[in-house]
Order: structure tokens, then sequence, then C-alpha cells
């Protein structure tokens, strides 16, 4: 099996991405905050999924209204494959914590089921093979401090704001402008083409 790897340079550090064909096995948040000097790997081929991912991550950090259009890489994890609750918890989140959203332990706990497991999702958050793509940094505590995070409560923060700064900045474009003479199109806005309407998990209770 063709196994691939490689380091991404990105705002907050060196991320690694590990997979093969068959899908992605893990993003590595940077054991540090510093920002990344040296040019490390993307040399050669790389398999389909890690080519996915590095696209995907790179429109997170620099123009995060893109990824809604990209193709998510495939996973090939087997906590994301066994019919599990930290499985059920990490797809649901995936599914239904959109950018710049947040939601609490407890409110994640329910929307994947059991509104009493907010403890499970917190180990489930910590068993999180792909961070960012399946966005554990938005479960936060229900006080509203952020709470605990793999690659560090700073980057946690870091990545919070960069979603707020970058959905107000949306916001303000008005982006994308309706087609004049269009009057079926409210509501839309910032809605990927085909993506499945999704509650506000913030208003779940
Ligand atoms: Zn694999």
């Amino acid at each position: 099996m063709f196994l691939g790897r490689k380091f991404l340079h990105s705002p907050v550090g060196k991320i690694e991405i590990s997979g093969c064909e068959t899908g992605l096995h893990e993003i590595q948040l940077p054991k540090t905050n510093l920002p990344a000097d040296a040019a490390v790997g993307g040399g050669g081929t790389l398999p389909a999924p890690l080519q996915q991912c590095t696209a995907w991550l790179h429109a997170y950090f620099c123009e995060p209204a893109l990824t809604a259009a990209l193709p998510l890489p495939a996973f090939h994890h087997p906590l994301l494959q066994q019919a599990s609750f930290t499985g059920q918890v990490l797809w649901t989140l995936l599914r239904e914590v959109k950018f710049g959203e947040a939601v609490s332990y407890k409110q994640l706990a329910a929307l994947a089921g059991n509104s009493r497991a907010a403890r499970a999702v917190g180990g489930a958050m910590r068993s999180n093979p792909i961070p960012i793509i399946i966005p554990c940094h938005r479960v936060i505590r229900s006080s509203g401090e952020s709470g605990n995070y793999g690659g560090g409560r700073l980057l946690k923060e870091w990545l919070l704001s960069h979603e707020r700064l970058q959905k107000a900045q949306v916001a303000r474009r008005g982006a994308p402008a309706p087609p004049l003479n269009s009057p079926d199109t409210d509501g839309a806005a910032g809605r990927s083409p085909g993506a499945p309407a999704v509650r506000e998990p913030a208003s779940s209770r």
C-alpha cells in the first residue's frame, strides 16, 4: 500500500498529514505555535486523499469560503469506520457544526443522540484523528470558555477567532451576490449548492 506523508505550512505552524490511496489517516497539529520557517517535504506524488487534504487546508486558512465547494478527502482510520459512539460523535460534528459555529460538549452529545454523554464527547474529541477538518475546535465549554484542545488552548482560540473574522468578512461583502431578478435566493447565502440545510446547533437546547 502506498503511504504518503506531507508537512504543510500554515499560519499556525507545521501541520503533518498522512494517509494512503484509500483515505486520509491523520492530521497532526503543530507541537508548538511557533511560526514555521523551513520548507519541508512536499515533493513527489501524493495519494489523492492527501492532495485533497492539502487543497482543503490551504483554502481553510486562506479563503475559507471555498472549502464548502471542495471535496473532503476520504478518511481511512478505524475510529471513523467502526460503529461506535466516538465515531458517531465525530461524524455528527463534521456534518452539523459548520464554519464559524460552536457547540458545547453537551449540545454535541445531544446531536449525536445521547444528551447525557458529554463526558464521552470529550473523550471523542481527544481521539479525533482528523482535527481541523473534523472541527473539534468548535466544541467548547457551556460557560463559553474554549476548553481543552489537542493542539493547545491557544491554537483552539486562534482557529475560533479565524473563523469568526472570516465569517464576518464574508457577511460584510454580502457574498455571494445573488443574480438580479432572482426572487428566490434569499436564505441560501453562504450555503454551498447542494449542501444540506443544517439546524443551528446553538439553538437546539
Ligand atoms: Zn490507509
